[in-house]
């Protein structure tokens, strides 16, 4: 370990009263009202019905369930995607076509959508994958001229703006996702925006369904969450961890498969039931992080920009163009190297957490096969993709740590 540093690859930085709320009404599995997250986000997101749901991907079945879809429509996604979001649509019975990817930003390429639009296309899921807004406004005349519903996946886009607005505002719907690896994180919830003349007639989503192992869920992400603030993760889990062998590769993708599906599990179905409700406790964590937004954006930014301009040197790393269609929220700091698992090991060794394969070319998983398509910049971005540490709580000297860290890794290998 150089410098005796321990930096994890990602924490959302929750300070000690944000986890208030939940130490206070741990025990209660009620869920919130239906309107729990309306007066928080309003101030976002306007025209839009704002509904709480147990996580981001209820948001998006909701919204399945909502619009005027049939089976056999095709919905056009980007392949470069979370693959439980294309399970959704295929359990839907909706047939993905997979769209690829612009290179600059990793979002939907808007002339690659152009061309794979058929007769039965009737929607587009748009993702701000990383936090990069996708171009909106190609995409959003594509859908007005065609007559396609937009749907935006911004899971990770709270404060990702476009054209100075929130992201989640020109489709018909958007998700959003507050789970423990998001920009604001409430141990689980998400929200649905849809246009309120789509909810008329339909049922709306209720943030009330649950399951019985609730209580447990709920209390593995706070500790989960609580792990990984620099402070405990430097001091406790790391050492432990060492100690244990626990920091194998082995280790966090058992972590991970606590909540997610393998992407090589095929029997994985979304279940409704699946996840603790939504409830109040998770409003007001939300509620506190979100007055601290527009700061904790800002200093990732910061952070971004040093450490970008740290790397912009090393022949072998190319960066995103993270600002091409509207202001990033930094909330993933990601780089194409051509070997990310041995980068990441290194720079594990040099006590900086990092992940290669965050997302993947869902257009060549075996799941997938019966949809398989040729996206080419989404293949090669599955496999040189890095994602970097760019939390709010990182020091200069953090940040400069690990552009020292990614620069000692091709020094080395160019001798
Ligand atoms: C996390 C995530 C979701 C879904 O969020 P959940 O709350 O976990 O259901 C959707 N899309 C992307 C890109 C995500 O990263």
């Amino acid at each position: 370990m150089v410098n005796g540093r321990a930096i994890p690859k990602n924490s959302t930085c929750l300070r000690a009263g944000d986890y208030l709320p939940y130490l206070r009404s741990a025990f209660s599995t009620r869920a919130a009202p239906d309107d729990s997250v309306e007066s928080i986000f309003r101030p976002l997101i306007a025209g839009r019905s704002l509904l709480a749901t147990p996580t981001g991907r209820h948001a998006l079945w909701a919204f399945l369930q909502a619009a005027p879809l049939r089976e056999g429509d095709e919905v056009l996604v980007a392949a470069y995607n979370f693959y439980v979001i294309v399970r959704l649509l295929v359990q839907r019975g909706l047939r993905p076509v997979f769209v690829d990817v612009e290179p600059e930003t990793l979002c939907m390429d808007p002339y690659d959508l152009a061309a794979r639009i058929g007769p039965r296309s009737r929607m587009v899921l748009v993702t701000h994958i990383y936090g990069h807004t996708a171009d909106l406004t190609r995409i959003g005349k594509i859908c007005r001229e065609r007559n396609l519903l937009l749907f935006e996946d911004c899971a990770h886009a709270v404060g990702t703006l476009h054209q100075g607005l929130q992201t989640g505002q020109t489709g018909e719907g958007a998700l959003f996702s507050f789970g423990v690896e998001k920009i604001i994180n409430s141990l689980g919830g998400g929200m649905l925006a849809i246009r309120p003349e789509l909810l008329k007639g339909s049922r709306p989503p209720q943030p009330s369904v649950g399951r019985r192992l609730s209580l447990l869920d709920t209390f593995t992400r706070f500790t989960y969450t609580v792990a990984l603030s620099p402070g405990v993760y430097r001091n406790v889990l790391r050492p432990a961890g060492r100690a244990l062998g626990l920091l194998s590769r082995e280790a966090p993708r058992k972590v991970r498969e606590y909540f997610e599906p393998s992407k090589d599990d095929p029997t994985y179905r979304f279940g409704y039931e699946s996840r603790p409700p939504f409830k109040m406790f998770m409003a007001q964590m939300q509620s506190r992080q979100l007055r601290r937004l527009e700061e904790n954006v800002g200093r990732r930014r910061d952070l971004v920009a040093r450490m970008r301009s740290g790397l912009q040197r090393i022949e072998e790393v190319r960066l995103p163009d993270m600002d091409r269609h509207g202001r990033a929220n930094a909330s993933y700091f990601v780089a194409n190297v051509p070997d990310p698992f041995r980068l990441v090991d290194h720079l594990r060794q040099c006590g900086v957490g990092a992940h290669p394969q965050e997302f993947l070319d869902c257009s060549q998983l075996d799941q997938f096969s019966s949809y398989r398509a040729d996206c080419p910049v989404a293949r090669q971005a599955s496999r040189s993709t890095v994602r970097l540490p760019s939390f709010p709580l990182l020091t200069y000297r953090d940040a400069d740590h690990i552009v020292e860290a990614v620069t000692s890794y091709f020094t080395r290998k160019i001798r």
